[in-house]
């Protein structure tokens, strides 16, 4: 399989070369030129294991790269780490049926695929004799999950900014009382904003990015979107046994379209996905372009789902490359408009190929209050992404859907405490967390001084 930039001016890279380079050399996404139609085996692929689907999944995306055995081993070891044997459970409601994906070691769904790639760099390091210096900023959920899944692993540092007292006090912990050799926190004296330029503008200096063979996880990572393919086949599996003839609906809520992105690709590898409904919080660029065919930047708000409070969601580009028919040049030309005039258009064309498969449903923070104290009721604590999610299916007038639950209701339990005005209980994991040993170093909000405590730290 080989791997392309969805701005057309890359050498194609195979799967290894594509999780190591994460970014496409020309500023573009990287995606398999193919995607793979497994239509004809459904019916064979519905009686696997979660792990078993994730190998047959995988295998004609990694294409060879790493052994069939040596992936499995890979998988196996990624997902005995969650707390239920199902992996991703379902627990079926009413008119709504909740895919539990927060069973990882943080609670949130970015673990599905953060265990795996973790396993992945290390085995990929190791073949290769090379090492990595993992540098990114977070403003809570990815930067625990990529701690948690590559501390302790051989060849691998990670150093993890955050913005000094700016990340809920569970999340600060989640990441700082990790006291692994190779995990560094730093507390950055600023804001996310701040944190995330000092990485940018240590990416930007060429000479120290490849001294210090820095790499990123952010969400472009190809390796995250394709474990996070495995779960849509799961759940439709599963929801098929319980209702054989119900149309499969799911409802994705979503931030940097990742997810749903992940569900589009299900959809085009033959399962049979009728709808996917796209649940906005009120940062609504996803919802806007899909009503108005203009994707345009605005500013951000902070709401109930953090996780979800995102000016621009990168994946999209993944997503136009492909209906444009991979055309590199055009999607370079889109991204170029959006650089200089803060919007692109898409054509109708375009606009109406998106609007059959996406159904986009905006949810406020009253609504998203409501559907958590509504569901408490029917017996389920809904965390205020995944309450973004179910109320989105609510509006959305399908009979039966699956909603992605992204988070343990513990893991944001202050907008619990507004929904229902008690706490959530506390799973294993969190329990006695705010008062473990912590590990953080701060530094100036200045990149120069983040620099250097790469240096001191160099493996
Ligand atoms: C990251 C995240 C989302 C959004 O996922 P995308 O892939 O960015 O669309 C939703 N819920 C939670 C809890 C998350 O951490």
């Amino acid at each position: 399989m080989q791997y392309i930039s969805t701005r057309g001016s890359s050498n194609p890279l195979t799967f290894v070369q594509a999780v190591l380079e994460g970014l496409a050399r020309d500023g573009g996404l990287l995606v398999p030129k193919e995607i793979p139609d497994f239509s004809g085996q459904l019916n064979r692929l519905s009686s696997l294991s979660y792990k078993e689907l994730a190998l047959e999944v995988f295998t004609p995306f990694v294409d060879g790269d790493i052994p069939r055995e040596v992936l499995y081993k890979l998988i196996d070891k990624s997902y005995n780490v969650f707390a239920n044997n199902e992996v991703t459970p379902l627990k079926f409601l009413d008119n709504i049926t909740i895919l539990e994906l927060f069973h990882g070691p943080t609670l949130a769904f970015k673990d599905v695929a953060l265990q795996f790639l973790g396993n992945l760099f290390e085995e990929i390091l190791k073949n290769n004799d090379i090492r990595l210096n993992i540098l990114g900023a977070t403003s809570g959920d990815t930067g625990s999950a990529a701690i948690h899944g590559v501390r302790g692993k051989e060849r691998i540092n990670i150093f993890m900014l955050h913005p000094k007292g700016k990340v809920s006090p569970i999340q600060e912990k989640q990441m700082t009382t990790v006291l692994d050799k190779n995990v560094f926190n730093v507390a950055v004296e600023g804001t996310f904003d701040d944190a995330q330029s000092i990485v940018k503008q240590i990416f930007n200096d060429l000479e120290f990015r490849d001294k210090y063979h820095l790499g990123a996880v952010n969400s472009i990572n190809w390796a995250r979107v394709m474990a996070q393919i495995v779960y849509y086949f799961y759940a439709a599996f599963r929801f098929r046994e319980k209702y054989p003839s119900t149309e499969i609906v799911f409802s994705v809520p979503t931030g940097n379209f990742g997810d749903i992105y992940a569900g589009y690709l299900a959809k085009k590898m033959g399962l049979p996905i009728k709808r996917l409904i796209l649940a906005t919080n009120e940062n609504d660029i996803l919802y806007r372009v899909l009503e108005t065919g203009e994707y345009k930047i605005s500013s951000v708000k902070s709401t109930l789902s953090p996780s979800m409070d995102i000016q621009i969601a990168s994946n999209f580009e993944r997503y136009v490359f492909d209906i444009t028919g991979q055309k590199g040049e055009v999607v370079a030309q889109k991204m170029k408009t959006l650089a200089e005039t803060g919007k692109f258009d898409l054509t109708a064309e375009e606009h109406n190929a998106t609007k059959s498969v996406f159904l986009p449903v905006r949810v406020n923070t009253k609504e998203t209050l409501e559907t958590i104290r509504k569901y408490k009721v029917k017996g389920v604590l809904l965390d205020p992404h995944t309450a973004v999610g179910v109320a989105a299916a609510e509006k959305s007038g399908f009979s039966q859907v699956i909603a992605l639950s992204t988070a343990h209701p513990a893991k944001f339990s202050e907008a619990v405490v507004n929904a229902i005005g008690e706490e959530p209980s506390y799973p294993e994991s969190l329990i006695g967390i705010l008062d473990k040993e912590c590990k953080c170093e701060t530094v100036k909000n200045n990149y120069i001084d983040v620099e250097k405590l790469i240096e001191a730290k160099f493996l």
